[in-house]
């Protein structure tokens, strides 16, 4: 298998630290709001790139976090008049009803950066034992980014030079820096932000210190595979690294990827631009299975430019794939014989061939369009070769074998019903309820509402019942 990454910039062989296992860390989002279509992005993408590993027999040990400490955060919890806690909880429990929409598997450990913060405490201040970090006058802590030789070794970018173009850039309240890469470890309290007990102050956690903790508790010192974004190489992954190498005095993570971006016009989708799409939004007009569809069509390092022509277009791909999928399971149930025909062998053999072509797509470096031709082809193998004439042997085995490799994109052949039945149970109730409002007018719309979708009331002595018709 073979793997991009960022640190060499080359696909190299994927060669786990240790065999059979996957240590994987994924910089999730900062909880203010509703995630955008953008930040779906790098979910879709390493949870495929985890599905595989684990279509290959890994065991993956898959950590991404939640940021719920940040400024953006308390912002919007001073705007409300509530404590932060509040909105990144909410929004916590939002994305995560995203990500079952979007069929992202909950990571093995999602952890929390406010509840991180011992650890936190802990790695600044072996920093501070070894001479990484220095405390300023005002309680801050920073990261003495000359200590680092390695500095810049994943954004290929050079001390020298990042110093002096971040020696323009005055931040206030940053005054006590040694020198100008120099980056935020701990920060002292402001009035009205929350705040933790530390030796150096009353304060908070800058942003990067929080993976290198998290990751070191839920993977240990050295994990296999580092992912986010490309807007995080710099400078979020280049002092992640900072931090847990001088800390842990080891190579942090093996193999770094990136996502692409996600565009809009061919402009980065994000909330500070506003011209962003959440995914609830997309939820209301399409399947979110389509959105999912439509990001594994491109290669996760290549921008994607989202567009409605695009959607549509990956909705269509999709049905094919379920109608076939579909087809599969009318003919299985029909269908008699455990033993292949002649034919019907060959047929089989085209069929490992494609899986054949599928898995070296997903080889080299998770080539999801090219695998996603994989499947189309069996698709078309599967229309062609299967009809009520097939034994049940063969059709089993394409199924299962269409299934699989779905499975691994993440995609759901079956449309799901579940959500479906839970909206048809809460029109239900708001019926029972405007009948007990004695507004029957809504009573019979509703009712009128539920027929035109398919489905048959029935009311019993034990309560309503309800059929598809
Ligand atoms: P944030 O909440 O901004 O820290 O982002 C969470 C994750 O989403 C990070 O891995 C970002 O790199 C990623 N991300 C944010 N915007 C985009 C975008 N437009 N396209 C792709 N990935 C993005
Ligand atoms: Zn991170």
């Amino acid at each position: 298998m073979k793997v991009f990454n960022t640190l060499s910039r080359m696909k190299e062989e994927f060669v786990p630290l240790e065999p059979g296992k996957v240590k994987m860390y994924v910089c999730g989002p900062t909880v203010y709001n509703y995630i955008h279509i953008g930040n779906a992005r790098p979910m879709i993408i390493f949870d495929t790139v985890r599905r595989y590993f684990e279509y290959k027999g890994y065991d993956v040990n898959y950590v991404s976090n939640f940021t719920d400490v940040d400024d953006k955060i308390i912002n919007k919890a001073n705007e409300e008049g509530v404590d932060s806690t509040v909105i990144s909880e909410r929004f916590i429990a939002e994305c995560k009803k995203d990500m079952e929409g979007l069929n992202v598997k909950p990571a093995t450990t999602h952890p929390q950066a406010t509840r991180e913060i011992p650890g936190m405490l802990d790695m600044i201040s072996t920093l501070i034992e070894k001479g990484h970090a220095y405390v300023a006058e005002d309680g801050t802590v920073y990261f003495r980014t000359s200590s680092f030789r390695d500095y810049g070794k994943l954004s290929h970018k050079n001390l020298d030079e990042l110093q002096s173009g971040f020696r323009e850039i005055k931040v206030t309240g940053e005054e006590g820096k040694e020198s100008a890469a120099d980056f935020v470890l701990w920060k002292p309290k402001k009035e009205g932000e929350p705040y933790w007990e530390s030796p150096w102050c009353q304060g908070r956690p800058g942003w990067h210190i929080e993976c290198s903790v998290m990751a070191k508790r839920y993977l240990g010192d050295e994990i296999d595979i580092h992912a986010g974004g490309e807007d995080l190489i710099f400078p979020h992954h280049e002092n992640e690294i900072a931090q847990s190498e001088c800390a842990n005095g080891k190579q942090f993570a093996k193999y770094w990827m990136h996502n692409g971006f996600l565009n809009i016009d061919n402009k980065k989708m994000s909330k500070s631009l506003n011209n962003f799409f959440t995914v609830r939004e997309i939820s209301e007009k399409y399947d979110l299975q389509v959105l999912r569809f439509f990001m594994l069509s491109a290669h996760y390092r290549s921008p994607l430019n989202f567009s409605a022509d695009l959607m549509v277009a990956s909705k269509n791909g999709l049905d094919r794939i379920r109608t076939a999928a579909a087809r599969l399971k009318e003919l299985e149930a029909k269908a008699a014989g455990e033993t292949m025909t002649e034919a019907e062998e060959s047929a089989a053999a085209q069929a490992r061939e494609l899986v054949a072509k599928f898995e070296a797509a997903m080889d080299d470096d998770f080539n999801t369009a090219d695998a996603i031709s994989a499947i189309f082809e069996l698709v078309k193998l599967s229309n062609s070769t299967a009809d009520g004439g097939s034994t049940r042997a063969y059709v089993t085995y394409v199924r299962e074998i269409l299934e699989k490799l779905c499975g691994v994109m993440g995609i759901i052949t079956e449309v799901r019903t579940e959500v479906l039945d839970q909206e048809i149970e809460e029109m239900i109730q708001a019926r029972q309820q405007a009948r007990k409002d004695k507004n029957y007018a809504l009573a019979d719309e509703i009712r009128g509402k539920l027929s035109d979708m398919g489905i048959i009331l029935e009311d019993t002595r034990e309560g309503v019942k309800w059929k598809r018709a």
